[in-house]
């Protein structure tokens, strides 16, 4: 079950997204992902509500002069994005990738091999200015 939706490119990286099935994502979840870097959407009740929250795109500044991490790309909150480095576990990546998660809408940034990585790559945005 699919939603007709189109969907913006990833925020980070500018690939093209999609919405995630099982086979995509190791547990059932409504969300929209981006094959390319593995940024993972914000987390929505329904693919719906998934896809909505994936095409909301905050104007991602950092939130203080002294902030290192921008604010979430979708959410566009800023207080929750730093630190939280987690493993990541998608199908065929077991612990071998991290990544830095917002924990208000639960979206996730690119995935890398490198854990000093993530900050960087969260940070990374394509579009918009
Ligand atoms: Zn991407
Ligand atoms: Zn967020």
């Amino acid at each position: 079950m699919e939603v007709e939706m189109v969907l913006e490119d990833c925020p980070h990286c500018g690939g093209d997204a999609k919405f995630a099935g099982l086979a995509d994502w190791p547990y059932l979840s409504y969300i929209v992902f981006c094959p390319g870097c593995l940024v993972k959407g914000p987390q929505g009740p329904d693919y719906y509500m998934a896809g909505l929250l994936w095409n909301e795109r905050s104007n991602a500044e950092p939130a203080a002069d002294d902030a290192v991490a921008r604010a979430c790309a979708f959410c566009a909150d800023e207080v929750v994005v730093e630190g939280n480095n987690g493993v990541g576990n998608e199908p065929g990546h077991k612990g071998t990738l991290y990544f830095r998660a917002c924990s208000d809408c639960l979206a996730r940034g690119p995935h890398v091999r490198d854990k000093d990585g993530t900050l960087e790559a969260w940070n990374r945005r394509v579009g918009g200015s």
